[in-house]
């Protein structure tokens, strides 16, 4: 098995003015491709600060941390960049789509940035994205023209569209009601069929029901790291949602019928 992440005693401390804030107290984490980790914790325990590390969003204070391979500990931020471009899809909260623009050019855009020209068809690529994840109809609309759980797909595709080692999320079903979160869980439960690692951060217990490995932070620490049993199946879940609002429909119209 291949490890995709490596991490060991990290620590990352934020200062304040005079006060140091401990984000992350020694923090070691492996995780292997083809994963399914959820992060839970409270607010303020460290999740978004180790999401940003893992993410290459930020460097951390000390400790070390190999990347798909790559000691990635002591790069520069010009490597940072690259090395994001590469291996890493965000996807967050807020979905943070550019407005006025397509999903298809939402998706294209990481693809400009990337020096390394690594995808041939930028366009083509995107189109493939947005197909995976069930919004190839929808190329041309623009975020206002999209539902919520439409808008995190389109950012889901945006994160897959550089063929990364592995998708990072920040709370992606945040802003989501419980049905369109289970439609988006059900996309990257199906990346991760494919072979795709997944970290994804929840202060929800229900949603990390969906995933196989569930860490708990406290206080800049894991202090729980647990096998998901009775691990929730996404496309079983919608399929009964959708049976039961069906049914209560039904028996709303015969209500309405019988008391006529
Ligand atoms: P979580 O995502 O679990 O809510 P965070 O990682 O955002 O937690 O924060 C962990 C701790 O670090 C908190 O005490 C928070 O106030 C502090 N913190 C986070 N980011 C910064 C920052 N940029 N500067 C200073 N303190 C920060
Ligand atoms: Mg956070």
């Amino acid at each position: 098995m291949k490890t995709v992440i490596e991490i060991k005693k990290l620590i990352k401390t934020y200062q304040v003015g005079d006060i140091a804030v401990h984000a992350l107290r020694g923090v070691n984490l492996a995780v292997q491709e083809g994963e399914f980790v959820a992060i839970m914790g409270a607010s303020g325990s460290g999740k978004s600060t180790l999401m940003n590390l893992i993410g290459c969003l930020d460097v951390p204070t000390s400790g070390s941390y190999i990347l798909d391979g790559k000691d990635v500990t002591s790069m520069s931020k010009n490597d940072y960049a690259n090395i994001r471009n590469e291996k890493i899809g965000f996807v967050f909260q807020g979905f943070n789509l550019l407005s006025r623009t397509t999903a298809l050019e939402n998706v294209e855009l990481p693809l400009s940035y990337d020096r390394s020209m690594r995808i041939e068809n930028p366009k083509q690529a995107s189109i493939e994205a947005l197909t995976r994840v069930g919004l190839g109809d929808r190329i041309d609309h623009q975020p206002n023209q999209l539902s919520g759980g439409q808008q995190q797909r389109v950012a889901i595709a945006r994160a897959l569209v550089n063929q990364p080692a592995i998708i990072l999320a920040d709370e992606p079903t945040g802003n989501l009601d419980s049905l369109t979160s289970i439609e988006v869980l059900a996309i990257f439960q199906e990346l991760n069929n494919q072979g795709i690692t997944v970290v994804l951060v929840t202060h929800e217990p229900d949603i990390a029901m969906y995933a196989k490995r569930v860490i708990k932070m406290q206080d800049g620490q894991i202090v729980r790291d647990s096998i998901v049993e009775n691990r929730h199946d996404a496309f079983i879940d919608l399929a009964k949602a959708k049976q039961e609002k069906i049914q209560a429909e039904q028996s709303d119209f015969l209500d309405g019928v019988n008391s006529k």
